[in-house]
């Protein structure tokens, strides 16, 4: 049985902690998209941890983790993040990563920053993790997929073919030192003899595991409204953010997918630029920025403050509707707790319209957000472990979002910890 735990909105949903705690009972965490730009942030028995590759079941030895040939594998990364992890104290996890996977290399990081800083105000509000000019080289087919590096005539010649586009751009757009051959040669035999002993075919091996009935957890990176394709292009990542295209980046047939979680969160919260309808600005949201996740709002790989603000019930209802959800887990609802009145954007009024439908993002440029505002139940509802026993206010705030996204929530989260999450009975 596949299980995907995807994000509803622009990432930071708290899909970290959601995957974290369902990889209790799975065999398989899988990673099948992005790479190290985004991160999740997980509390448990041996810390907080920010992960940015390695799966979100790294922290339970009966999980294996695997890094699907979806990802953007950044080998140096990986190993630093393993590194960490394991002098934390976190049992060596297993981890197999595809040999289809493609390579992240130095010079996307620096392409990446390159293009950053020559857009100047009018840049995407990449990471620089590299990951635009990784999946464009990618599709461009001339990137590297794992297996290639150990091929001696493969990654010569692809290197040779690279040295020379790269060197062109950086001459004559970045006006930048070149790219040195065998520098990048050397280098990318030292990476290869650092993953060599994750290796696998992981498709193969998550083919054979659904034959013997194992349970696999697909885990989303960042969310719908990310995605290259249904998101608000251009302010998305690379790769596609949609449960769908699990099926692709881990290599597993598209009827195995069962079960969807779309994560969302009680507000919006968003990082990088592009049309955030329901953000708010100011006092009021310094204030949710303050309390919001377990540590205030702060990019887990950045460290840049995120925009926050009300929940947007269309931006989440069109996200439910693309992750083809089949439940909602719904957190971080106890950071509202200090609102005496809340509200939630349920239409978007476009040219003296009200819709309640996502639109294309020429037309999102001119949403103005339409509220509703609902009581506050001003209170800590932290530690609470039943759904029944939340405040009436509380629940009704629940209600009220399911409605409108029409998906059935299922999940209510409480608190950063594993444990901090109610069970509830949907009403549609
Ligand atoms: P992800 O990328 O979707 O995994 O989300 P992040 O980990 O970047 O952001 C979610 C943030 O919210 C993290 O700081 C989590 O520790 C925190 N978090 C998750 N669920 C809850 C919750 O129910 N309550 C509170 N207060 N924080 C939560």
């Amino acid at each position: 049985m596949v299980r995907a735990i995807v994000g509803a909105n622009w990432g930071d949903e708290g899909k970290g902690k959601i995957t974290d705690m369902l990889a209790e009972t799975s065999d398989i965490v899988v990673r099948f998209q992005g790479g190290a730009n985004a991160g999740h942030t997980i509390i448990n028995e041996y810390g907080r941890f920010s992960l940015h590759l390695l799966p979100s079941g790294v922290f339970y030895h009966h999980t294996t983790s695997v890094l699907g040939n979806g990802v953007a594998l950044d080998i140096e990364k990986f190993v630093k993040e393993l590194k960490d992890i394991v002098s934390a104290g976190v049992p060596t996890p297993k981890i197999l990563i595809s040999n289809r996977a493609q390579v992240m290399m130095p010079y996307h990081v620096l392409f990446d920053s390159l293009e950053e800083a020559r857009l100047a105000g009018k840049s995407y509000g990449s990471t620089k993790s590299g990951i635009a000019p990784f999946f464009s080289d990618k599709f461009a087919k001339i990137g590297l997929q794992v297996c290639e590096l150990y091929d001696d005539q493969v990654l010569e010649d692809r290197l040779h073919k690279v040295v020379e586009i790269k060197n062109a751009t950086l001459r004559e757009l970045y006006h930048q030192p070149e790219l040195q051959y065998e520098d990048l040669l050397s280098e990318m035999h030292k990476q290869r003899e650092l993953i060599r002993p994750y290796l696998a075919d992981t498709s193969k091996f998550l083919r054979e595991a659904l034959k013997e009935g194992k349970t696999i957890l697909l885990e989303g990176q960042l969310g719908t409204m990310k995605d290259p394709d249904h998101g608000i292009y251009p302010m998305v990542t690379s790769s596609s953010t949609l449960a769908g295209y699990g099926a692709v980046g881990a290599g597993i047939p598209p009827y195995e997918i069962k079960d969807i979680v779309a994560v969302t969160k009680a507000y919006s919260s968003s990082v990088g630029a592009g049309d955030f309808v329901s953000e708010l600005f100011g006092e009021e949201a310094d204030e949710l920025r303050k309390r919001g996740g377990d540590k205030g709002e702060f990019g887990a790989t950045t460290g840049r403050p995120r925009r926050v603000g009300w929940y947007d019930a269309v931006a989440s209802k069109y996200g439910c509707e693309l992750q083809g959800a089949t439940e909602v887990a719904l957190t971080v609802l106890d950071v509202l707790g200090y609102l005496k009145e809340i509200k939630v954007c349920t239409g978007y009024e476009i040219d003296g319209k009200v819709t309640d439908e996502f639109p294309v993002t020429p037309l999102l440029n001119k949403a103005k957000p339409v509220y509703e505002t609902l009581p506050g139940w001003n209170c800590d509802i932290r530690g609470i472990k039943n759904y029944e026993d939340l405040p009436e206010n509380c629940k009704n705030y629940v209600d009220f979002i399911e409605k409108h996204i029409g998906t059935p929530i299922t999940m209510v989260s409480n608190g950063p910890e594993r444990h901090a999450i109610l069970k509830r009975t949907p009403k549609i």
